[in-house]
């Protein structure tokens, strides 16, 4: 009976030393990689649901969330950040959805169409002219920098769903880099329609209609419209990364808009830390190892803080 006790009186994590266990022991973390179910068999049961709830400020035996965040983080080098507009919007960056849906009597999601390219070419371009013009005037924020501020650390890779280039001037204003892939496209770039031609300039003026100085086809923001294929080569780099990251971290996306949304989830399944920094439940809570709820510019300085 002794024996029976002390087997049953311990959590699992006697047998691998330096994992920890949930509050339900349910051994989903403990468990060798080898050994556990993938994530999509996985019974509900065995989710790891009140790891959060133990890791409570109320229970001080137990890290806050946010101080089990940057332990993990200190303890691994590759990270991944999948990022959403949440990272932006202390900049103040509008997105599409936010400007009451209509530019010039006209809906946006009809805009962002390839079709309007054809169709409705002047309105749609003097659009995303006023949407470009928008980043001239916005600066990072303290979440872009404790971000930029990862790289000087950690293997860092962003694959972000803003189009903005917020993140990428917060590099530069601290002189580190790592790739950042932007899945859906980057506002600051254009692009030849016909050749594929692209540079980086915030400053043309896309309402005049210019054209491509190498074949005279029609130039055109670098983002990806509605009812277009997402570019390959972010998205390949994006899930490399989920595969070989040891902790990803879900900043300020809804985690509904697929396939981007399956780069976390790819993470998950190549048994990666997920933990969620954004203010509200997302698409993909229910995958994160710990959520910690808040804006990201301020959230992100408090668990990278003392880490670089
Ligand atoms: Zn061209």
């Amino acid at each position: 009976m002794k024996m029976l006790r002390e087997w049953f009186g311990k959590p699992p994590t006697r047998f691998f030393p330096g994992r920890q266990a949930c509050a339900f022991w349910c051994l989903c973390r403990p468990m060798p990689d080898l050994l556990r179910p993938s994530l999509y068999s996985r019974p509900l049961t065995m989710k790891c649901y009140p790891r959060t709830g133990v890791m409570s400020p109320d229970n001080p035996q137990k890290p806050s969330p946010i101080a089990q965040a940057r332990a993990w983080i200190a303890n691994s080098r590759k990270l991944l950040f999948f990022v959403g507009a949440g990272l932006s919007k202390a900049s103040g960056i509008k997105t599409f959805r936010d400007e009451d849906g209509l530019y010039q009597d006209r809906r946006v999601e009809e805009l962002a169409h390839v079709d309007s390219f054809f169709h409705q070419r002047e309105i749609m371009l003097s659009w995303y002219q006023h949407r470009r013009q928008q980043l001239l005037n916005v600066s990072p924020n303290e979440g872009h920098r404790a971000l930029a501020a990862a790289a000087k650390t950690h293997d860092v890779v962003v694959a972000t769903q803003n189009v903005d280039d917020l993140l990428e001037r917060a590099q530069q204003n601290m002189q580190v880099t790592c790739p950042v892939w932007h899945v859906h496209g980057a506002l600051a770039q254009v692009r030849c329609h016909d050749c594929g031609l692209a540079f980086n300039d915030l400053t043309l003026d896309l309402g005049t209609l210019p054209v491509c100085e190498a074949c005279h086809g029609p130039l055109r923001p670098g983002v990806v419209w509605f009812g277009e294929a997402l570019p390959p080569e972010p998205l390949q780099e994006s899930f490399a990364a989920a595969q070989a990251c040891e902790v990803c971290v879900l900043v300020g996306t809804s985690g509904v808009v697929y396939p981007a949304a399956m780069i976390p989830e790819q993470a998950a399944a190549a048994g990666a830390r997920l933990i969620e920094v954004n203010p509200n439940t997302s698409g993909l809570s229910h995958l994160c190892d710990i959520s910690i709820r808040g804006p990201a510019d301020e959230i992100l300085p408090q668990i990278f803080e003392g880490l670089n």
